[in-house]
């Protein structure tokens, strides 16, 4: 069978964005405002939904970049949820559809440019901004790691919409360009929550523990799956709940927020991720 090319306009997608997502699995305690769909926005570190067609039909598989995507079944039919990384270049962008018939599809859909502020951050302890050999040691094994993590995924959907995991100041510093004692670093790849040490951390939706870590940079974190590739990552933590295997439920406490790793004072670094890149949690979060 051939591949046909389908060419979207964001605003198509964005229509979808209070479709309810029925997924068979879902745990009774979870109410069905946790199964919407993320809000869409197509930029770098934001969210696109593709229509990846009907329902009844068995379910479709996904790439962006060569990476499996989430797919979930709706009640409008199957459709992708696609995080776009912090790196992605405006333009036209191509998902790859594979049918269980052995038909394939090309959807593309277009990125737009999204400004992100300069942050500037002055850490007291140099070496958490140059690292000597040692450090070093330890943060390419924390990489491998991390990326071990990001890698997983179970295919039951648990969620796909969270609850804030704890109480605090949030900063919208998603994606800001960072500057760490004036040297370039890696944008922000989360939310911050400022909160005093000790303050209660709460699975935003079920999940499974995927790591628990102490890591250079991260401090003490746990990475979360909610299935389909979907994860919430947790930093910085002065206390761990949770053991990795172990299975939690939305509420459930996992932890303490901290002051661990590099960071300027006591609060809860927390990301979202999709397709092993980190997108704006804001657009996952229940009001
Ligand atoms: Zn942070």
């Amino acid at each position: 069978m051939g591949i046909s090319v389908i060419r979207s306009l964001r605003f198509f997608s964005a229509t979808l964005l209070f479709c309810l997502a029925f997924v068979s699995t879902a745990s009774t305690e979870t109410k069905p405002d946790h199964f919407r769909l993320p809000s869409v926005q197509h930029t770098p570190g934001g969210v696109a939904i593709i229509d990846l067609g009907e329902a009844d039909a068995a379910t479709p598989t996904a790439t962006f970049n060569d990476i499996p995507v989430a797919v979930v079944k709706t009640n409008h039919g199957y459709r992708a949820l696609v995080g776009i990384p912090l790196s992605a270049k405006p333009g036209w962008h191509t998902l790859k559809i594979q049918y269980t018939d052995g038909a394939s599809a090309l959807h593309e859909f277009e990125i737009e440019s999204k400004d992100y502020p300069e942050q500037h951050i002055t850490i007291q302890n140099k070496r958490q901004v140059n690292p000597n050999e040692t450090d070093m040691v330890r943060i390419r094994k924390d990489r491998t790691s991390i990326a071990n993590a990001k890698r997983y995924r179970h295919k039951t959907t648990l969620g796909l919409r969270f609850d804030v995991p704890a109480e605090g100041i949030q900063s919208s510093s998603f994606g800001s360009r960072r500057f760490f004692n004036k040297q370039a670093r890696n944008p922000h790849g989360g939310m911050d929550i400022a909160a005093p040490e000790g303050t209660p951390i709460y699975a935003p939706a079920d999940g499974y523990v995927i790591e628990a870590a102490d890591y250079f940079f991260s401090g003490k974190c746990i990475f979360l799956g909610h299935g389909q590739g979907l994860q919430t990552f947790y930093a910085h933590m002065s206390k761990i709940d949770v053991q990795p295997g172990e299975t939690v439920k939305r509420g459930q406490k996992i932890g303490e927020v901290g002051a661990t790793g590099r960071v300027t004072g006591a609060h809860l670094h927390w990301s979202v991720g999709l397709n092993r890149t980190w997108v704006d949690p804001e657009l996952f979060l229940l009001e």
